[in-house]
């Protein structure tokens, strides 16, 4: 009744109806999931190919401790179930893959990206252009995080940075470390857009790139622009379908 005050009955027709994809159920997907069930979103794929380790606990509050060791989807089911038995849910204990990608993204409306790599992060720009889906971004690493929403028309991720670091020059956040709650910032504020983008409400942070530094708590903003050359949302694409992402960054 909280929510209806503000959204009516109909915005809550609308969320039972949509479906958003959450890509990792880590630091980012953990609270994104959690609110994007609270909220009612009828439909929530969850992708993750990995387990619960201990050292994760800290930043990704799906899981808990007697989770250790247990598939991230299974732990991230059995909580999103208790806290919303009426939403449906839809796990893939897998990898999201150039083979993939495409037939799971297809599904949904609105895909949040909460992955922990670049060569996924690729992955998902590339399938959401070619497939004229919203993409909900956030990264996370130290105190500091970043959030964009890149919509059909652009700019996308690559109109921001057309190609990777070089593998090695960037920390990942087993060596460089992840303050809890910016990843909890950044997760609660893709849930944030992900709602708005269904309910077609507010302004959505798209053609900006927020930046959190959780350490001094400031969030600045950098307005994006689409680069009329990109190689997938430009004028003259030259990628029209997915490439192998992990040669592309460089990790093969
Ligand atoms: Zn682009």
């Amino acid at each position: 009744s909280r929510q209806i005050l503000l959204i009516g009955g109909r915005g809550q027709q609308v969320l039972k109806k949509a479906s958003v994809l959450i890509v990792g159920l880590g630091g980012l997907g953990s609270p994104a999931a959690l609110y994007l069930a609270a909220a009612g979103v009828g439909q929530l794929g969850l992708i993750d190919s990995e387990r619960v380790e201990p050292s994760n606990l800290h930043r990704q509050v799906l899981h808990t401790t007697p989770d250790i060791g247990r598939r991230k989807i299974e732990s991230a089911q059995e909580r999103l179930r208790a806290l919303n038995p009426a939403i449906e849910l839809i796990a893939y204990f897998e990898r999201l893959t150039s083979g993939n990608a495409l037939e799971i993204l297809r599904e949904y409306d609105v895909i949040v990206d909460g992955s922990d790599n670049f060569p996924t992060r690729y992955l998902v720009n590339d399938a959401c252009v070619l497939l004229h889906k919203p993409n909900v971004h956030g990264s996370v690493l130290g105190f500091e995080g970043q959030v964009a929403v890149f919509v059909p028309g652009g700019p996308c991720y690559r109109c921001l940075y057309e190609k990777p670091p070089p593998p090695g020059t960037i920390a990942t956040c087993a060596e460089a470390g992840v303050f809890p709650t910016a990843a909890g910032l950044v997760g609660l504020i893709q849930a944030n857009e992900a709602l708005k983008l269904l309910l077609d409400m507010g302004s959505a942070l798209r053609g900006r790139l927020l930046l959190i530094d959780t350490h001094t708590l400031s969030f600045t903003e950098v307005v994006l622009r689409r680069n009329p050359d990109c190689v997938v949302c430009g004028e003259r694409p030259q990628i029209t379908e997915l490439i192998d992402y992990e040669e592309f960054c460089g990790r093969r």
